[in-house]
C-alpha cells in the first residue's frame, strides 16, 4: 500500500469510527417509559412528543437523565438505579424535563420557592419525591405551557 492510500483508508477508519461511536446506545424506546411518556403527552396537550430514543443508560453519578444530541441523532439516557426507587410524580417530571431539553431546545429554569422546592419542573435539581408530589399541579400546569 502506498504512503497516500494508506492515510486515505486511516482516515476514513477513523471517521467511520467517529460516526458509529456517535450513534445511539439503543434505537427506540424501552416500553417501560411507555405509560409515564402517555402521561407526559396527555399534560402537555400534546406539546412534548416522545421523538427521541428513550433508555436506560450510563450516566455521570448523581445524573438523573439526559438528553444526547447532535446532528444524526437524538436520545434520553435514564439512570436506571435512581428510575427504580423514584415515584410515579418523579418518573414523569424526570421524561417530561429530559423531553423539553431535547425537543424544545430549552436549558434550565432554576429557582427555589418558600419550601425549598423547585419553582419549574426544569429546575437544575430535582428537590425530590416530596416536592415532586406537593407541586405536581403546578409541574403540569407549566408542561401546557413551555
Ligand atoms: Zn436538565
Amino acid at each position: 500500500m502506498t504512503r497516500r492510500r494508506f492515510r486515505i483508508v486511516f482516515y476514513l477508519a477513523i471517521s467511520l469510527f467517529i460516526l458509529l461511536s456517535a450513534m445511539p446506545s439503543k434505537k427506540g424506546i424501552d416500553p417501560e417509559f411507555n405509560i409515564y411518556l402517555d402521561a407526559v403527552e396527555e399534560f402537555s396537550n400534546g406539546n412534548l412528543k416522545r421523538i427521541p430514543n428513550i433508555n436506560f443508560g450510563r450516566l455521570e453519578s448523581g445524573t438523573l437523565g439526559a438528553c444526547n444530541s447532535n446532528i444524526l441523532y437524538e436520545e434520553i439516557l435514564i439512570n436506571k438505579n435512581h428510575w427504580t426507587y423514584s415515584s410515579y410524580h418523579d418518573r414523569v417530571i424526570l421524561l417530561a424535563h429530559e423531553l423539553t431539553h431535547c425537543y424544545k431546545k430549552i436549558i434550565h429554569v432554576n429557582g427555589l420557592m418558600s419550601d425549598g422546592c423547585a419553582y419549574s419542573y426544569m429546575n437544575s435539581h430535582d428537590e425530590g419525591s416530596n416536592c415532586n408530589k406537593r407541586h405536581f399541579k403546578r409541574y403540569i400546569n407549566e408542561m401546557q405551557e413551555i
